[in-house]
């Protein structure tokens, strides 16, 4: 078995006083919901509830999930949920130090990065129903099959709702079948913590967003006597993340698709239909999809639906993960490595044969996409919380990575304008009024895609969505002939990178 990582101190105690709020009679998870909750800044990654010693609170609500106190318990004011909660303070330059040995400079988005890896899982079973090349779920089953860990903590599609997507804990190669691919909505993975700690002598690795991993690090770096089974997370696993939405956002995929009551569904995947779309089988055995693929989906109810944590998250690309994952090319992924153990267990999984990756120089100007989300993503995070400040509300604190926004804005008007859409993107009546239109208008409807994408570099309105093909409720399948071409086109990139670098 691995070392856990060591306990360290946590970093800025002075930054959080917990004597205000209990002057005024107030308990510590009353501060919570008064700052993070009552605010809109909930990103519902469950380490409130998990971390929670006398287990008082749980995520409560169907459409928007939040913490509540469970009936009948009573916070016992021991401050670990305020201090865990990444909505509260998110240090990820510190933390980075702290674990990686350095900060990122200006220059490296993808955080203190030592090694970098490009390829896909080999077990072809599992990688045809995995997001991107399935590395995830290859190193996880490498962790568990080398003994390095007893389960991997993640998420997947419930069995008894098979709409809503919950955490769970996989431990054995089927379990991760059934369990892989993307899920487009937030999930309070971390409140599994309360189930670990009832195995102590067990230890984890987790798979989740930059916030799920945050949570875990708030706590991990807690002063002494810091919450015990946080320790049992010895590895941590990210995902690159331009965004999530609240789960009301599948309900409104399955309203498009003409399903009002979720029960009737026996399935559901976000991404499996024909064009990536949302595809749904029903019990009376009928598969209904989505028009559309599913960036179109997305970008039209994105605004709508994003939850308010997501929109002040700057952490696209997990800086704090041992190893973060994204999609590079097509049913490819990209793994960025930050710890010593990151490199030990890639090196482990590599050599055992569980992933085929190649160390790859990622290409920040070639991949656009990426360089875009992470740049919206911190242009809409500091315009807003720069709004928030403005107007004395709560807002996250990253320390040292706050920027001017004013430097993302052509000019007052642009700022002033872009936050007017946010507004009305955020309205009920306007909810309401939007999604009653036709999809295909919705799709290139400006204000909606524009409260996003607007000065982004991107095209605007989204005429492709105006004028471009539809696609509906037909499964997708990835056969080994998809995953043979997918290796003709990677094996033809690295024969061009080889003989650019013979050239130079
Ligand atoms: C909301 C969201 C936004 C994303 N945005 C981008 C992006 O902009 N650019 C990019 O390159 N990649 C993005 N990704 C990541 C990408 O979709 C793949 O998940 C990632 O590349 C891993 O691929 P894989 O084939 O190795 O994953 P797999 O082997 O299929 O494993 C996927 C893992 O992701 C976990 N997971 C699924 N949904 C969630 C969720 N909602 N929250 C936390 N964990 C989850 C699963 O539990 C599973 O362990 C996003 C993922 C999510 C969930
Ligand atoms: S974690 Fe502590 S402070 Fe938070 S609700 Fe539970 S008892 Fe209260
Ligand atoms: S962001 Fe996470 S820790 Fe903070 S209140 Fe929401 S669920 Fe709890
Ligand atoms: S956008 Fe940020 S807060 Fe939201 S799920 Fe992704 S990493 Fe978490």
């Amino acid at each position: 078995m691995m070392q856990a990582n060591p306990p360290l101190k946590f970093l800025d105690e002075n930054a959080l006083d917990f004597q205000d709020h209990r002057r005024q009679g107030m308990t510590d998870f009353d501060r919570l919901v008064a700052d993070v909750v009552d605010q809109d800044l909930c990103l519902q990654c469950g380490v409130c509830v998990g971390i929670c010693p006398v287990a008082c609170l749980e995520m409560r609500g169907e459409e928007h999930p939040l913490p509540a106190l469970v009936q009948g318990r009573e916070c016992v004011d021991c401050t670990l949920c305020v201090r865990a909660c990444p909505r509260e303070h998110e240090y990820l330059e510190e933390y980075s130090i702290k674990l990686f040995g350095r900060a990122p400079t200006p220059d490296e988005l993808a955080g203190a990065v030592k090694e970098t890896y490009g390829g896909h899982m080999t077990d072809r079973r599992i990688w045809k129903s995995a997001a991107g090349g399935g590395l995830i779920s290859g190193l996880s089953i490498y962790l568990l099959e080398s003994g390095r860990v007893d389960g991997v903590i993640m998420c997947g599609m419930s069995e008894t709702e098979p709409w809503k997507v919950i955490p769970r804990i996989v431990r054995n190669r089927d379990e991760m079948l059934a369990n892989t691919s993307s899920h487009y909505v937030t999930v309070p993975i971390n409140q599994i913590l309360q189930q670990i700690r009832l195995e102590p002598h067990k230890k984890y690795a987790l798979v989740g967003s930059g916030c799920h991993i945050n949570g875990i690090r708030n706590a991990q770096f807690a002063p002494d006597p810091g919450p015990e089974m946080v320790k049992q997370i010895i590895f941590t696993m990210g995902l690159m993340c331009g965004g999530n939405r609240v789960p009301g956002y599948t309900l409104q995929l399955l309203r498009d698709m003409g399903i009002n009551e979720p029960r009737e569904v026996t399935k559901f995947s976000f991404r499996g239909g024909a064009g990536s779309s949302a595809i749904a089988a029903l019990k009376n055995g009928e598969v209904r999809g989505t028009l559309g693929h599913f960036g179109s989906d997305i970008r039209r109810l994105d605004p709508l639906y994003e939850s308010g944590g997501c929109t002040l998250c700057i952490d696209f690309f997990a800086n704090l993960a041992d190893i973060t994952i994204g999609d590079y090319m097509q049913k490819m992924s990209i793994a960025f490595v930050r710890s010593d153990l990151g490199v030990e267990v890639m090196h482990g999984a590599i050599e055992k044969g569980y992933v085929d990756v190649d160390p790859t120089i990622y290409d920040f100007d070639g991949n656009r996409h990426d360089r875009i989300r992470h740049n919206v993503k911190k242009r809409v995070t500091f315009t807003l919380i720069d709004d928030r400040k403005r107007k004395e509300l709560p807002h996250p604190d990253y320390g040292a990575s706050y920027r001017d926004p004013s430097s993302y804005w052509r000019s007052e008007f642009d700022r002033r304008f872009f936050l007017l859409l946010r507004w009305l993107a955020k309205q009920r009546w306007f909810r309401a009024f939007y999604t009653r239109l036709p999809v295909r208008l919705q799709w290139g409807f400006g204000v909606v895609w524009a409260s996003r994408q607007l000065f982004a570099g991107e095209t605007w309105p989204n005429w492709s969505g105006l004028f471009g093909k539809i696609t509906s409720g037909k499964k997708t399948e990835i056969t080994d002939q998809v995953l043979d071409k997918v290796l003709e086109r990677q094996r033809k990139t690295r024969d061009k990178r080889a003989q650019a670098v013979s050239r130079s």
